[in-house]
């Protein structure tokens, strides 16, 4: 690693990182919480309670805010509501849709296309999105401790075709720095490895994980950086996100966003207009627009494959070609994502 650079998080100290930390040990992980906290009616709370079960709730404060109180239909609060529809189980969803411990030669990384591998960098999350593919994933089993990851990075050094390491999770920026900062450390190490990507929600939950400390490892790492946020809805992004963003820019990644299509939530088409507007305003290149993975506990989310390449074939007629993002599905066993 380079020396550290010190990128400077202007805001008044009282307000940075009210610590990020903090933020996540208090998030609201019961469901009677969130129902009183949104004024949702009670008639929700034994749904919640069922999914909560299946999965449990996580909500931060500071996405909580982003919801409009006493609205079920609301489209941040449908992201993290349990509902009854998660323990039904329609044929053809499953625990492991992806087919991900097909392809784990080693504990914390996952190696399904060319050139690039994926480590399980942190078991948890800021919040729990109730369509998540990865929502029965054994963490348990797959997340490794400092000692284990040298397996990993063993892998990695072996394999000269490999150029890029991507930062998955849960949310890898759950980990701490000091966490994130030795792995960073070490893959840099590897004269073959060219570019890291971290695929992240956390930009977006608490806008206040992005601090110095994040942006003094990121900004000094010799390695391209990508950052892949994962937004669904322009109502996710305010000024916090927006200033997390620049941050992020600031310290030299380049930004893109992946978004999964949700009935309900996102499968209209100025939803989808905004929301690529919104993002660019960001400074963020939409990325991928996925189709729901079958993953059990998430069919209610699904959009059919027809209305999804409706949708997207309308949307061309609002949006400059460099706001579009692709349409894709992920194929088990396929070399890479199927474009729709
Ligand atoms: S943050 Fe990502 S990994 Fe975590 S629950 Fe949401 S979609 Fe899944």
């Amino acid at each position: 690693m380079q020396e550290n650079i010190i990128i400077a998080d202007k805001r008044p100290s009282t307000q940075a990182s009210a610590s990020w930390q903090r933020q996540l040990s208090q998030a609201i992980r019961d469901p009677a919480t969130l129902c009183k906290r949104l004024s949702l009616d009670e008639s929700w709370l034994p749904g919640a309670a069922t999914g909560h079960q299946l999965f449990e709730i996580c909500v931060p404060d500071a996405y909580l805010t982003r919801i409009v109180p006493n609205d079920p239909n609301d489209p941040l609060l449908r992201q993290v509501l349990p509902v009854i529809d998660e323990a039904s189980t329609p044929q053809g969803y499953v625990t492991d849709p992806l087919e991900e411990a097909e392809h784990q030669p080693v504990k914390g990384l996952i190696h399904k296309y060319a050139g690039r591998v994926l480590l399980i960098a942190s078991p948890a999350c800021a919040i729990n999105c109730r369509y998540c593919f990865r929502r029965h994933f054994p963490y348990s089993e797959s997340s490794p401790s400092r000692a284990q990851w040298q397996e990993a990075l063993d892998y990695l050094r072996a394999d000269t075709n490999l150029h890029e390491a991507i930062l998955s999770g849960g949310d890898p920026l759950a980990a701490s720095d000091k966490q994130l900062a030795w792995l960073v450390e070490q893959l840099e190490g590897i004269p073959h490895l060219k570019r890291l990507r971290i695929h992240t929600r956390l930009p977006v939950v608490i806008p206040d994980r992005i601090d110095s400390a994040f942006l003094g490892w990121l900004a000094a790492t010799r390695l391209q950086k990508v950052v892949v946020l994962h937004i669904n809805h322009p109502n996710e992004i305010d000024q916090a996100v927006i200033d997390a963003c620049t941050r992020l820019k600031q310290a030299g990644a380049t930004l893109l966003n992946q978004s999964v299509l949700l009935r309900g939530i996102n499968d209209s088409v100025s939803t989808l207009a905004t929301l690529s507007e919104r993002l660019f305003e960001a400074g963020v290149l939409p990325y991928y627009l996925h189709v729901v993975d079958p993953v059990q506990g998430a069919a209610h989310f699904d959009v059919p494959d027809d209305e999804a390449k409706a949708l997207v074939k309308q949307l061309l007629e609002h949006l400059p070609g460099f706001l579009m993002p692709r349409l894709v599905r992920e194929i088990p066993g396929k070399a890479s994502k199927t474009p729709l």
